[in-house]
């Protein structure tokens, strides 16, 4: 018997994911639940319970050899906890603890949800085969997760690279987190339509309301729209253009709904960038959307797992 499957978990603030994963990133017997957000932190564990459930009935659950948990931050490795912004249930809820309950003695690691997209696309992504790369998860929030010296580094407490709440406003608005000026305030889908309304925007009738309604204003020339991208990839180019600089990063790639808009971010960011990353060091950086899809948090789990488990081995 070949002991070579992930089983992986992928848990957001709307739904709780699953599957068997193996070395190459492909998935089996996968599942899907929604999260029940806004219950009880028990009810939220008894789903994650029946994702688990559901993959040990599989005929290829005696392949697995460690199960590996991406969820929606903050997390903490260390302690097995996790915190999730939009799953108010769970405070310093012990996930880890919670998971061993249905899968016994296998090893279990945990990372927060932007260093598990960080793993699928240095897995099979964009970020394959380079040494050192940011990977930026820009949706309803921003999360991020680093690539150093050829190997995922997700950090002690499994949040490294969470780049949503660098601070590139010194006099912004302040931030559900505490700081002022956060990337997430200026660059999330959220702020980029909240700018563009504020501007005067508004969706034609069947038009999207939201951050992918103002990236098809925007491709249209509409200049607030125009204006409301613009300002959030400044945002970004700056956070990466910090981030090349103080660890020299080859790439930055993006990912989440946001990245969906296309050029309508990519060409305001490659500019922006150019303003920004101006350093010998740094200027041959480049920006590129994610490869990974809605995949990426399952095959990044797994992804992240074996890693982990191979540098404590
Ligand atoms: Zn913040």
């Amino acid at each position: 018997m070949h002991h070579d499957l992930v089983a992986a978990l992928d848990i957001g603030g709307t739904k709780i994911a699953g599957a068997l994963v193996d070395g190459d990133g492909a998935l089996f017997a996968r599942v899907l639940r929604p999260t029940p957000a806004q219950e009880s932190g028990e009810r939220v564990m008894a789903a994650v319970s029946e994702v688990l459930d559901h993959l040990a009935a599989s005929p290829l659950w005696p392949r697995v050899d460690a199960v590996g948990i991406g969820s929606a931050g903050p997390v903490d490795a260390r302690n097995g906890t996790v915190s999730p912004v939009n799953i108010p249930g769970w405070r310093d809820h012990p996930l880890v603890d919670g998971v061993r309950r249905s899968t016994g003695t296998l090893p279990v690691t945990l990372v927060g949800d932007g260093v598990a997209m960080t793993a699928a696309e240095h897995l099979v992504g964009a970020a394959r085969g380079h040494r050192s790369a940011l990977c930026l998860v820009v949706s309803t929030g921003v999360g991020g997760g680093l690539v150093l010296d050829g190997r995922l580094h997700p950090g002690p407490t499994g949040n490294a690279g969470h780049i949503g709440h660098i601070s590139v406003a010194l006099d912004g608005e302040s931030c559900p987190c505490g700081a002022r000026g956060c990337v997430e305030r200026l660059a999330s889908g959220t702020a980029i339509a909240r700018h563009a309304h504020a501007g005067g925007w508004r969706p034609r009738p069947g038009q999207d309301a939201g951050a992918a309604g103002v990236a098809a204003a925007a491709r249209e020339g509409d200049p607030v729209a125009t204006a409301a991208y613009t300002r959030a990839a400044r945002a970004l180019a700056a956070a990466i253009s910090a981030t090349a600089a103080l660890v020299e990063i080859e790439v930055a790639v993006i990912g989440g709904g946001v990245a969906g808009a296309g050029e309508a971010l990519f060409a305001p960011l490659r500019t922006a960038l150019e303003d920004f990353a101006t350093l010998s060091f740094v200027r041959g950086l480049t920006v590129v959307p994610a490869a990974t899809g809605t995949d990426a948090g399952l095959i990044g789990a797994a992804a992240a797992s074996r890693t982990l488990l191979r540098q404590d081995g």
